[in-house]
C-alpha cells in the first residue's frame, strides 16, 4: 500500500468518543481502539463534534449525572444520543434508558427501556459469568460490577443476551446497552459490534 492511501484510511478511521467524566473510561478506549476504531477522550460537550459515535461508560451513575448537570452537559448528551450511535455500558446504560428505577433518577430517554439500579443485591454484587449471546462465536464471559437490570425493553430493542431471564445486552437501531462491562474481558466481538454499527451509520449520513 502507497503511503498516500495509508494516511487516506487513517482519516476513514471510526471517531469514537468516550465520556472521560468518570468511570473506567481508559479500558473502553483500549477496547475500542483493539476494535479498530480511534478513541476520542469526551469532557466537554464541544468534544462531541466530528464524532461517529459514543460510548457511555460504567462508574455511577448518579456521580455521572451531577457531573453532567453540573457542566450543562446533559441536554447536548440527549441531542446527541437523540440522533447519532451511542453505546452505553452498565452506569451507561443506566443513562441512556428512558426510564431508571430503584430509585428513580433523571437520564437521557433514549433507549426503550426500564433500567433497574443496583439490582442484584448485595451478595451477587459483583460476577464473572459465560453465557450464549445472539454474537457469532460462542459464549461471551461477562463481568457484572454493582450490575443494573434491564427490567423492561419496548418496542424495537432486539435482545442480543439474557441473564436470569433479563436481557444484558440490547441493540435499538443506532443504541446499544449492555449491563457489564465488555471492556474488561479480552473478547472484543461487542466492542466490534459497536464499531461496525457506527461505521454503517456513517455510511448512511454520508449518502
Ligand atoms: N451501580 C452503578 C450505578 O447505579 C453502576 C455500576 C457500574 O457502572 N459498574 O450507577
Amino acid at each position: 500500500m502507497t503511503e498516500a492511501l495509508q494516511e487516506g484510511r487513517k482519516a476513514e478511521a471510526v471517531r469514537i468518543g468516550v465520556l472521560a467524566l468518570q468511570g473506567d473510561f481508559a479500558a473502553h478506549a483500549q477496547a475500542l481502539r483493539e476494535a479498530g476504531a480511534a478513541p476520542v477522550a469526551v469532557r466537554r460537550p464541544a468534544e462531541l463534534a466530528g464524532l461517529d459515535g459514543l460510548v457511555l461508560p460504567g462508574g455511577e451513575s448518579t456521580t455521572l449525572l451531577e457531573l453532567l448537570e453540573r457542566s450543562e452537559f446533559l441536554a447536548p448528551l440527549a441531542e446527541f444520543a437523540a440522533s447519532m450511535p451511542v453505546f452505553g455500558t452498565c452506569a451507561g446504560c443506566i443513562l441512556l434508558a428512558e426510564e431508571v428505577s430503584h430509585p428513580a433518577q433523571k437520564s437521557l430517554g433514549a433507549l426503550r427501556a426500564t433500567v433497574e439500579r443496583n439490582a442484584y443485591g448485595r451478595q451477587n454484587e459483583s460476577s464473572i459469568e459465560t453465557a450464549p449471546t445472539r454474537l457469532p462465536g460462542g459464549p461471551l464471559e461477562m463481568v457484572y460490577i454493582r450490575a443494573p437490570r434491564i427490567a423492561r425493553v419496548g418496542e424495537g430493542v432486539e435482545v442480543l443476551a439474557e441473564r436470569e431471564g433479563y436481557p444484558v445486552l440490547v441493540r435499538q437501531g443506532r443504541l446499544m446497552a449492555a449491563t457489564f462491562h465488555p471492556e474488561l474481558t479480552a473478547d472484543r466481538r461487542v466492542h466490534r459490534l459497536f464499531v461496525e454499527l457506527a461505521l454503517r451509520e456513517r455510511g448512511e449520513r454520508e449518502k
